[in-house]
């Protein structure tokens, strides 16, 4: 059992930084939780908190119902895979691994059968030789990971730990990562800036920015529902466009308006939008929600949006259109692969109205 909760907690630096501001999270037993946020927003100063590496300022650090603000690091049961891995580079893969459980005072032949059980687990164990140098840097992210789970820690806590794999290999690790979780069954909190890595590996998501919890949920209901701008812009790529626009009641029936667009609200959303009446608001729309009226699908709908393209870019299984609209607006629409379209001609695409997001245009939060 571990489950995480921060309770109020707040991270000032030294120089006075707030780092994180008020945290409430809770991390239930098992769950693979990610902290998502840009560079500089507070993820990892969360997570070191938690490994206990630094003190919090204020509020309360749970670790199942113990209070854990004051207990040493060692205590607490906790497992930290670095970005840099943090190998120790005179010593074999074998040595890294079984390094905490000596400390431990584990006895030697039980040491050798968790490095080994663990070298099976992460296909490793011809490598149990090596110095990390003699290692590529997917096998190096093994080791560091193969570290932590000799100890069976409670939770594992992983600082952006593929984030000095290529591409390929980062894909491959995602999927790895998550398959070891459900093996072991342990409470994972994962760090990263990639909003990929948090959608496909994340049974919950936290997003952070500028140290503040903006929203907790799963990858679809952060997708579906962003609680604000900083959320629907960040999660999703390409990002979601945003238009200013206003709200409008035309024969009886709420629309949103743009200098270029003039959109029906499904009842629902007229429903939540319905107090906001003639007022200013912002419009998100994501890229998917812009089609080719050539190869748009069955019966939808569409409103049209003329815009002239300024660049195409050609993905194999879809097709990126930077666009700009008659009011000089940019917006990006993701379309079908078998789409024609040239730089610098002016074309009609369609929005879906049913997939329309608005937000208060002074509190950024969604309608
Ligand atoms: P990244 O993705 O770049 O690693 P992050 O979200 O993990 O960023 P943190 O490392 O938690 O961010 O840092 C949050 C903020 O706190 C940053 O603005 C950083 O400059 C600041 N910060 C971090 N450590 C200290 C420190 N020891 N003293 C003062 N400020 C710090």
């Amino acid at each position: 059992m571990a489950s995480i909760t921060f309770d109020h907690v707040t991270k000032r630096y030294d120089n006075g930084f707030v780092a994180v501001e008020d945290l409430n999270l809770t991390v239930a037993d098992r769950e693979f939780l990610v902290l998502v946020g840009p560079s500089g927003c507070g993820k990892t100063t969360s997570l070191r908190l938690l490994a206990g590496l630094e003190t919090l300022s204020q509020g309360n650090l749970y670790i199942d119902d113990r209070c854990v603000n004051t207990l040493p690091a060692k205590d607490r049961n906790i497992a930290m895979v670095f970005q840099s891995y943090a190998l120790y580079p005179h010593m074999t893969v074998f040595e890294n691994m079984a390094f905490g459980l000596s400390l431990q005072g584990v006895p030697k032949s039980t040491i050798a059968q968790q490095v080994r059980q663990a070298a099976q687990q992460l296909d490793i164990e011809p490598l149990l030789d090596r110095k990390p140098k003699e290692l590529s840097g997917g096998q190096r992210q093994r080791v560091a990971v193969g570290r932590a789970i000799v100890r069976h820690p409670a939770v594992f806590l992983m600082d952006e730990p593929l984030s000095n794999l290529d591409a390929k290999l980062r894909v491959q690790a995602r999927a790895e990562l998550s398959k070891l979780h459900r093996q072991l069954g342990t409470t994972f909190v994962y760090v990263t800036h990639d909003q990929v890595e948090a959608m496909t590996m994340g049974t919950r998501i936290a997003v952070l920015n500028q140290g503040i919890l903006q929203q907790v949920a799963s990858p679809q209901v952060l997708y579906d529902r962003p609680h604000n701008v900083f959320v629907a812009g960040f999660m999703g790529s390409p990002a979601m466009n945003f238009l200013p626009a206003r709200l409008r009641l035309e024969a009886g029936e709420l629309r949103v308006v743009t200098a270029s667009l003039n959109l029906p609200l499904d009842p629902d959303l007229a429903d939540r939008a319905a107090g906001y009446g003639d007022r200013e608001v912002i419009l998100g729309l994501r890229p998917e929600s812009l089609y080719d009226p050539a190869h748009q699908p069955g019966n939808l709908a569409l409103v049209p949006l003329k815009a002239e393209v300024t660049v195409v870019e050609h993905m194999g299984n879809e097709a990126i259109l930077y666009l700009t609209l008659a009011d000089g607006q940019e917006v990006v629409a993701r379309v079908s692969p078998r789409s024609q379209f040239t730089v610098g001609e002016t074309v009609t695409l369609g929005v879906d109205s049913q997939r329309v997001y608005l937000f208060d245009q002074t509190t950024e939060l969604a309608i």
